[in-house]
């Protein structure tokens, strides 16, 4: 088929899961800085984290974008012209921006591609144009919009347009949100947002304290896109991102892989057989999610968005039980432990393409050929070599079991 696929855009929220996500096929990563970006809980990558997160990814054909994405206050712009022209230097293919003072500030002293970000809540044409006017060359689309009016942004703008495909969903008007500064003493504009959003409320409207009503009213379900491929691909979309630089490793991994498999078999086909769609759908269930919804993809999303349930009981069906160090018929496979499994345990390893390899630990060595019944987590196991196997790939288990 002739059309031109979108990219996949994975978070990164360290410099493993960077390795991770580009291993297992996105085209780009999204990863942030110490400073300026949304997220200050998460591991955030150093100076020389991010020059040499920026020289894998290259030699491998893919791209990073650095978020810059904070609204800042004249005090935090000051410390910005220093990271603007480090970034320039390591060659970072763009930066991920929202308030307009770091847009100017970027464009006046250095030559590196501007993307609007979500928190800048572009939903029309004119916004769009005006962005591209000021040097946006990308404008990562509100998740308020449908495929369908982002297209039409795309077309009527002339300008690269992103969209979320996957991932946890603000309640918020993309992110405009100011609970937890209120509950928490932490702003969410400026990375520090503390799910208030996912917490209990009771409604409280003059009612007898039995009738109030206990609801988790303001906490969405996640995205999830994979069925509305084709729509993306049909509207020109540039850019398909998963949100979740928070997010573990096996998430990382998981949700890069199965959406360009997914990406790759539609562009070959023209089709879904049903069949693979049912089990990128399993794959995609297999890491820790709230209950999916296309949100607001297709029609406006309601009430049936939410997720009116406990955090817990979005626990992970799999958990990730290691990485693969070093695989080769000679050695074995070398794994490195993350959590403890038995002698016995039902592995599966993550293939950076293809399905999944089965391996049952009969035989669990330490590195030394010490015969082992249990592992221990930050230890070096061995099991026997299996053909397909690879360094860096991830390891998995039925969680509980
Ligand atoms: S509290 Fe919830 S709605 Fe508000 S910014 Fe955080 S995630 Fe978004």
């Amino acid at each position: 088929m002739s059309q031109v696929l979108p990219e996949i855009l994975a978070p990164a929220g360290s410099l493993d899961k960077l390795k991770v996500a580009v291993l297992y096929g996105a085209n780009a990563v999204y990863v942030g800085g110490q400073k300026f970006g949304l997220r200050t809980a998460a591991d955030n990558f150093t100076l020389d984290e991010l020059r040499e997160g920026v020289a894998f990814a290259h030699e491998r054909g893919a791209q990073v974008y650095v978020v810059l994405n904070s609204f800042l206050h004249d005090k935090d712009l000051l410390e910005l012209p220093e990271f603007v022209l480090f970034l320039e230097e390591i060659k970072v293919n763009a930066v991920i921006v929202s308030d307009l003072g770091v847009v100017k500030t970027v464009a006046r002293l250095s030559n590196i591609p501007i993307h609007i970000s979500t928190q800048a809540s572009t939903l029309n044409v004119e916004a769009a144009k005006f962005w591209k006017s000021i040097g946006a060359t990308r404008v990562v689309v509100g998740r308020e919009l449908s495929v369908k009016e982002a297209g039409k942004i795309k077309r009527e703008a002339n300008i690269e347009v992103e969209m979320f495909i996957h991932g946890s969903m603000c309640m918020a008007y993309s992110g405009h949100c100011v609970i937890s500064n209120f509950t928490q003493g932490r702003d969410s504009n400026r990375g520090g947002c503390a799910h208030s959003c996912r917490f209990e409320y009771s409604l409280d409207m003059g009612l007898d304290t039995e009738e109030k009503k206990k609801a988790f009213f303001m906490s969405s379900k996640d995205l999830e896109g994979l069925r509305i491929l084709p729509e993306f691909i049909n509207e020109g979309i540039d850019s398909l991102k998963i949100e979740g630089r928070m997010k573990s490793h096996l998430y990382t991994g998981t949700m890069s892989k199965i959406y360009t498999e997914a990406l790759r078999y539609y562009h070959e086909h023209g089709n879904f057989l049903s069949d693979d769609l049912l089990y990128w759908e399993s794959e995609l269930k297999k890491v820790s999610h709230r209950t999916y919804t296309n949100a607001s993809l297709i029609e406006k999303a309601g009430a049936e968005s939410i997720f009116n349930e406990r955090e817990n009981s979005t626990e992970a069906e799999w958990q990730m039980v290691g990485t693969v160090i070093e695989a080769s018929p000679n050695c074995g496979i070398v794994i490195e432990v993350r959590n403890a499994f038995n002698q016995g345990a039902e592995l599966e390893i993550l293939p950076f393409k293809g399905q999944v390899i089965n391996i049952i630990a009969n035989e669990i060595t330490d590195i030394m050929m010490k015969p082992l019944t249990r592992t221990k987590p930050s230890t070096l196991i061995k099991l026997p070599y299996k053909a397909g196997v690879e360094s860096m790939q991830l390891v998995r288990q039925k969680a509980n079991s």
